[in-house]
């Protein structure tokens, strides 16, 4: 599991975490939602230890995150903006992560063939990310990240650049694919819909503070204050 314990963090004079408490347990879909600005990107950059932070703690598996190897964290992050290896072919970025493994060639290319299958881009596997659509260039970065099982999954944004329709049928695929692989992943977005359609619970942030952290129908039906009830439009 993951936890923060008191977590703050400045940039400069401006506090964006402030004392920050929450434990995710594994397995668990999390969902990060708020305004732009209320410190959800620096939250998951901080878990993954790409960020240093101020006070506290943030463990994984009981232990801090800042004295792990990077190899030891076992973390995976998918941005919005998709930074495939434009070089490279789809099999080629999926195929990458799993170099510094020591998997056969064999082992490798069942790992990447599984994995494409999962995510339908099949036809697409010698092709270069210059060819694909948005879509499936998220695909292949969802596919990159996954290809060898992490322990954790972090995503900013993910599909915040694709259109609308393509949003939802995403949201479907990213939901099956954690039900499949089970990876603890923390999905961070501004958008209520697809917090809700997503999360086993919603962690709601503003201005650096955690405000309430429910599954979805609690943090619906029994918003904590004000600002919850608004964000998320709770009937009132
Ligand atoms: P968005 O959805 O716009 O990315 P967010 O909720 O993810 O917003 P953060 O990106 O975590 O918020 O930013 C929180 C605050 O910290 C913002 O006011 C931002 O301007 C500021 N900030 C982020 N990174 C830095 C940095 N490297 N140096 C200084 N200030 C920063």
């Amino acid at each position: 599991h993951i936890e923060l314990r008191g977590v703050q963090k400045f940039f400069g004079d401006v506090q964006v975490i402030k004392d920050m408490n929450l434990v995710i347990e594994d397995n668990e879909f999390i969902v990060m939602l708020g305004p732009s600005g209320c410190g959800k990107t620096t939250t998951l950059r901080a878990i993954a230890g790409l960020e240093t932070i101020d006070e506290g703690d943030i463990l994984i598996d009981g232990k801090a995150v800042q004295h792990l190897k990077a190899a030891d964290r076992d973390i995976a992050f998918v941005f919005q903006s998709f930074s495939l290896y434009p070089h490279m072919t789809v099999y080629e970025n999926i195929a990458f992560p799993l170099r510094a493994t020591r998997q056969s060639k064999a082992e490798v290319d069942r790992a990447v063939r599984q994995m494409a299958e999962i995510l339908q881009i099949t036809p697409l596997l010698q092709r270069r990310p210059s060819a694909l659509s948005g879509g499936d260039m998220q695909r292949v970065a969802i596919g990159r990240a996954l290809v060898r099982s992490p322990k954790a999954l972090l995503m900013d944004e993910p599909i915040g650049a694709l259109d609308a329709t393509l949003r939802e049928e995403m949201r479907t695929e990213i939901k099956r694919l954690h039900i499949k692989q089970g990876s603890t992943t923390i999905y961070v977005t501004h958008d209520q819909v697809e917090a809700m359609a997503l999360a086993d619970r919603i962690v709601i942030m503003n201005e650096g503070v955690l405000q309430q952290v429910g599954t979805p129908d609690e943090v619906y039906t029994h918003p904590a204050n004000l600002f919850v009830a608004q964000f998320v439009g709770s009937p009132v």
